[in-house]
């Protein structure tokens, strides 16, 4: 039975190479082909021998998940349904911007971490996806876009990852790095470090491990001011609670001077988005040192939710005491609100 090419590390895909006594150069054209031009065949593979693709045929595929459903918002949010090959799916958004644009990835089929105002915490956790399944959310939003070979400019319309769809990366470690590094290659797909963020809700063990790891960008879920607030939210913050995120986050920056943390921040109307709750967010950060800046996301609903989005003036005022006091807080439109693609709504639906 063939086996997946995409999620091997390169290590391992010049392993592989060598085992079928080919020279360890072919490795790096394969993964060229694969990576850099967006290759869906071995016969595309012309520098290769055809005996040679021959052979990589009988042993591996090359492949993407399947499309399900595919949508598009007023504002040009891109979202799809996709299935694995074991009929699991998952969903994955493309945000673009005017010049630029990122692609929200997932990590996990469900979620077990129960955040209340997350329309994915409702749908149980099935499984991890592979690395594999994480890069190839990416290569199929670029063949979408027909974004092949990797662009080398600093234009493109994929331009950002965020892995902020479903799951929590940080449940799901070794994929999600493995994943990383295959993403951020510069002989492939080649997005930036700097380019890729991964989104937590503060699973504080694993957050500088996998930082140091992939050298990505951290942003925290953070959505409550004070522990009683966060708890009644997101039930992981009874493990780990606002003190240890702020460890967390003070140990992330100190590497390096130019590292901050972004911080999402749902409103919720008459939850969280009190003037009190800012001016308390402002002590926990100077207290810790934290340089951080935010980004204020009005409330998403979906159905059966209990939770309403802040009033717009409500959340201005909120931002302006974040920024009055030096932290940078944009107030972020919400995109693809009318196809379901905005943070905190998706969801999946499986076959089985
Ligand atoms: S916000 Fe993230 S961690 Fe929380 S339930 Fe949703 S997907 Fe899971």
């Amino acid at each position: 039975m063939q086996s997946e090419i995409i999620g091997l590390s390169k290590e391992e895909l010049l392993n592989m190479i060598t085992e079928m006594g080919e020279k360890p150069f072919r490795a790096k054209q394969i993964w060229q082909w694969i990576y850099f031009k967006g290759a869906l065949s071995f016969d595309e593979m012309t520098d290769l021998s055809k005996p040679f693709r021959e052979k990589l045929k009988e042993r591996f595929k090359i492949s993407r998940p399947k499309i399900i459903k595919e949508q598009t918002s007023n504002d040009k949010t891109h979202k799809w349904l996709v299935e694995f090959e074991d009929g699991e799916r998952v969903e994955m958004v493309y945000i673009p911007e005017i010049d630029r644009g990122a692609v929200c990835i997932s990590t996990q089929v469900g979620c077990a971490m129960g955040c209340k105002f997350c329309h994915t915490g409702t749908q149980k956790l099935t499984r991890n996806l592979t690395a594999g399944e994480i890069v190839a959310q990416f290569m199929l939003a670029r063949d979408t876009y027909h974004e092949w070979p990797s662009p080398t400019s600093e234009t493109r319309f994929l331009s950002n990852i965020v892995v902020m769809g479903m799951g929590e990366p940080l449940q799901n470690v070794d994929n999600l790095i493995k994943a990383l590094q295959i993403l951020s290659d510069g002989d492939g797909i080649a997005i930036s470090k700097r380019r890729i963020t991964v989104s937590t809700c503060g699973i504080v063990p694993q957050i500088n491990y996998v930082l140091e790891e992939t050298g990505v960008r951290l942003a925290i879920s953070l959505h409550g001011s004070n522990n009683e607030i966060r708890s009644k939210l997101m039930p992981i913050n009874k493990v780990y609670p606002i003190e240890k995120i702020m460890e967390a986050c003070q140990k992330y920056q100190s590497k390096d001077g130019s590292r901050y943390v972004t911080f999402e921040y749902l409103m919720i109307d008459g939850v969280n988005d009190h003037l009190e709750n800012a001016k308390e967010l402002i002590k926990i950060l100077k207290s810790y040192h934290i340089r951080a800046g935010f980004n204020l996301i009005a409330f998403n609903p979906w159905p059966g939710c209990e939770f309403k989005p802040s009033p717009q003036h409500q959340i201005e005022a909120f931002a302006k005491i974040l920024s009055s006091a030096g932290f940078a807080c944009p107030v972020r439109l919400a995109r693809g609100q009318d196809i379901s693609a905005a943070c905190g709504q998706l969801k999946s639906e499986n076959k089985k």
